[in-house]
């Protein structure tokens, strides 16, 4: 990334020589990127992360079929990226459907059957959730999509948010069969801020961002070059580490499950055991709030998340844990782990000693 910073500092739509070497690295990193995900680099439009690939992909593609039908259908788990987008169409006219999941995350394919109709323009289903790491079958909800468009006969499009989904699972958008899949940089250790949107050709888009007519009228505004370069080497060694990532994942994932058997503490594992992200587990401590225990944690020099977010002093359990039927008051307790190359086994013994630490200086501080 570093001379697109300095020496090779050109605009891409510039003419001069210095433009030139902008140029071709945008076009190398699409074609790479393309590579990937087994499309032509036309169809890749970069963005300035998911969200905006999420929201151009929903809000940029229904508006363009609004003339078709105004239904639209996506699940009560997806990032806020896509369900404040169909919040927004909603406030526009457009009729959304949220289906339900079970308690794996996943979402029924015979309910989305029911809820196609002859309205229905585009279907949103995450390929994998960022907060439990389940994996959707999106292959054959694409099917499905393919047999209503030839039933009602007109197109029925499918976006995937892809963003947890690179260096663990395929991204082969034809064996996928989506119309529209969302990626983000930052979550395989590229750049914060880009992203891209696999638009299919053909797919009518209303451009969120219009001004100079950049990636073909879709997407104005200069280019983050630096940005799109460090993506789409990050895409290219996540790709690449793909079995390692996961084979290692698993191996850290599997020990830290069976040793939280040793932790003084009633444990309610959140995440599918199949299925599943290999380096995300999401669990609930029963009697606790995730806040206090993530602060313990980052004192422990342990970076983990949590589902729930403070908002007007009240501690709001996720949408996605209440979403596969977790009790409000346990969904509080949730804390993320996510593990990756970077992470070794010494580190999760060091995690279970640090959370047995937590546990026990909680329960002596409000007496469970
Ligand atoms: N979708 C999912 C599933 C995510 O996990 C995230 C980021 O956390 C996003 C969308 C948003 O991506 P970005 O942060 O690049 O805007």
């Amino acid at each position: 990334m570093l001379p697109y910073f300095s020496s090779d500092f050109g605009n891409p739509s510039s003419l001069y020589g210095i433009a030139q070497v902008a140029r071709n690295a945008v076009d190398k990193s699409r074609e790479d990127i393309s590579a990937i995900l087994n499309c032509r680099p036309s169809e890749i439009v970069f963005t300035s992360g998911g969200t905006e690939a999420d929201n151009m992909g929903i809000i940029g593609v229904a508006k363009a079929l609004y003339a078709n039908g105004n239904h639209l259908i996506t699940s009560k788990i997806e990032h806020h990226a896509v369900i404040h987008s169909m919040e927004e169409l909603e406030s526009q006219g457009f009729d959304v459907d949220y289906l339900n999941v079970n308690k794996n995350g996943l979402i029924s394919i015979s309910d989305l059957e029911k809820k196609i109709g002859p309205k229905t323009t585009l279907v949103s289903i995450m390929y994998a959730n960022n907060e439990i790491g389940s994996i959707q079958d999106i292959a054959n909800i694409a099917k499905l999509i393919k047999e209503k468009s030839i039933q009602f006969k007109k197109d029925i499009y499918f976006h995937t948010d892809a963003v947890q989904a690179p260096g663990k699972l395929d991204l082969d958008v034809k064996k996928l069969g989506v119309d529209m899949l969302a990626l983000s940089a930052h979550k395989i250790n590229g750049p914060k801020g880009v992203g891209c949107l696999y638009l299919k050709k053909g797919t009518p888009v209303s451009p969120l961002i219009v001004g100079g007519g950049q990636e073909r009228q879709r997407r104005s505004g200069t280019e983050n070059v630096p940005g799109i370069v460090g993506f789409a080497k990050a895409l290219s060694i996540a790709e690449l580490n793909k079995n390692k990532f996961n084979n290692h994942c698993e191996i850290l994932k599997n020990k830290f499950i069976s040793c939280l058997n040793n932790l003084d503490a009633e444990i309610l594992i959140a995440s599918p055991l199949e299925n599943c992200l290999s380096n995300v587990v999401n669990l609930c401590f029963e009697n606790f709030e995730g806040e206090p225990i993530l602060i313990g944690l980052d004192m422990a020099g342990i970076c983990a998340s949590s589902g729930s977010a403070c908002s007007s002093a009240s501690l709001e359990p996720s949408h996605v844990l209440l979403a596969i039927g977790i009790d409000p008051k346990i969904a509080v307790g949730s804390v993320r782990f996510s593990f990756s190359l970077q992470n070794s086994e010494e580190e999760i013994i060091y995690l279970e000693k640090k959370l047995k630490d937590i546990i026990s200086e909680l329960k002596s501080s409000i007496k469970i």
